[in-house]
């Protein structure tokens, strides 16, 4: 049995409602599908979600919503209209367009999307419509995992192809809460896993994740498979597409997550797994980013100051900035830090290290970029390292730090930011390039 999640971009219009019917019938095994709100058309366009937030914003400044919320209503009309599915929002919409303007929550307005888009997704379908207010269960605010994973399996077991609406849940009052931005991934992902599926289906409008940024490497050849670890450091290091945290649970049940193409459905996309398929590449990919500083510290005898680093970072502590990485030398520590992050509290920060640790000098360093190339296949290989900084450097681009981990899934390059694009391309050229 499948999840399968249809984003905002795969809903954006009827013709895409048209695609997703085709998607499930050439696949049985599609059984329950979560929907997000329908997206952008184009980029001149805007999301429904949005469309929602300004409502909610005008309605709390006692502005009439109307002439945001028809956007809405025209959006779905059109759709419904399109589908033969004349009128069949039409009461709801009004029911509520009425509870925004009356005051209704930030939550409650932001999730109607979803709301709405499912239930004209179920009528399209003729599958069952459930609502997440009765499968998402949150307590004090946060997602009560073991009440939802229990309403889930109640619930979707014995219902043949439901369609649900992502993005939200509700309390024990009938409050709706909704998770953050992008959410409906992690509702499906809780829905897959508390189901056991045998695969969560997220369709996007990508085919899948590319070894590269294509903005800077354009035939950047796309990933047939990679794990979660991979995904997460790829994720972290800029790479968008889907964010690890997204779909934790199923990482943590095990079950693998495809990337599929709505618009392209005959292509196998990406899937990531917990393990590594059978024959893997050295470097899955490469993802980089701006915006990093360097605090440099260096005082004579440091590698006999125990506890040196522990003051320096209690320092970062107390201002909460959490660090990148931490080059070190024999008598000095470098701590990298996010330059937007740290800006702001910049001056207290080194007039309390200074105080505390009392160096023989102190400076920042910014417009750092780091560069990470990351692959399971490194481990106990020799001449990745090599490899890569051979290929860096006959570009003429200098390294300022460098980073492995003893995992061997990544090793991290700090460059200097304008020189992120060439280093991208020239480890993409050495690794991946057939
Ligand atoms: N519609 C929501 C958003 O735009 C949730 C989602 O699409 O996953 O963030």
């Amino acid at each position: 049995m499948i999840v399968a999640k249809f984003g905002g971009s795969s809903l954006s219009d009827a013709d895409q409602f048209i695609k997703v019917r085709r998607i499930l019938e050439t696949e049985p095994a599609r059984q329950h599908i979560v929907v997000s709100a329908p997206g952008k058309r184009d980029e001149a366009d805007q999301k429904i979600t949005d469309l929602l937030f300004t409502c909610h914003q005008m309605a709390q400044k006692g502005e009439a919503i109307d002439p945001v919320f028809s956007e809405v209503e025209q959006r779905f009309s059109q759709i419904a209209h399109s589908l033969g599915l004349e009128n069949y929002l039409s009461s709801k919409l009004l029911e509520i367009g009425r509870a925004i303007q009356d005051g209704a929550s930030l939550a409650y307005t932001a999730s109607r999307g979803e709301y709405l888009c499912a239930m004209l997704m179920a009528k399209w379908l003729a599958r069952p419509f459930v609502d997440a207010a009765s499968l998402l269960h949150f307590t004090a605010g946060k997602l009560d995992e073991e009440a939802t994973a229990h309403s889930i399996r109640a619930t979707l077991l014995s219902c043949e192809g439901a369609v649900i609406p992502g993005f939200y849940g509700s309390d024990s009052q009938g409050d709706i809460h909704i998770l953050s931005r992008g959410g409906s991934d992690t509702s499906a992902a809780y829905i897959a896993a508390a189901l056991d599926a045998e695969m969560l289906e997220i369709w996007t409008d990508v085919t899948g994740f590319r070894a590269a940024d294509p903005r800077i490497v354009p035939d950047a050849q796309f990933i047939a498979s990679l794990t979660y670890r991979e995904l997460r450091e790829l994720s972290y290091m800029g790479a968008s597409v889907l964010h690890e945290d997204a779909v934790f649970p199923v990482r943590t049940a095990g079950i693998p997550t495809s990337i599929r193409n709505t618009g392209n459905p005959l292509h196998p996309g990406t899937t990531i797994t917990y393990r590594s398929q059978a024959r893997v590449p050295v470097v899955t990919g490469i993802a980089g980013k701006k915006g990093f500083s360097i605090i440099v510290l260096e005082k004579n005898r440091m590698n006999d100051e125990v506890g040196f680093a522990r003051k320096v970072l209690a320092v970062f502590e107390r201002h909460a900035i959490s660090f990148e990485h931490l080059p070190t030398g024999i008598d000095a520590l470098c701590v990298m830090v996010s330059t937007s992050v740290f800006m702001p509290k910049k001056d207290a920060v080194i007039e309390e290290i200074s105080k505390t640790v009392d160096p023989d000098s102190i400076h920042t360093e910014d417009h750092i970029a780091l560069v990470a190339c990351v692959g399971v296949g490194m481990f106990r290989q020799y001449g990745t390292a090599a490899r890569l900084i051979t290929a860096v450097s006959e570009q003429g681009i200098g390294i300022r730090t460098i980073l492995q981990a003893p995992s061997e899934l990544s090793i991290i390059l700090g460059v200097d930011d304008i020189n992120l694009d060439m280093t991208v391309r020239a480890i993409y050229d050495a690794f991946i390039r057939t």
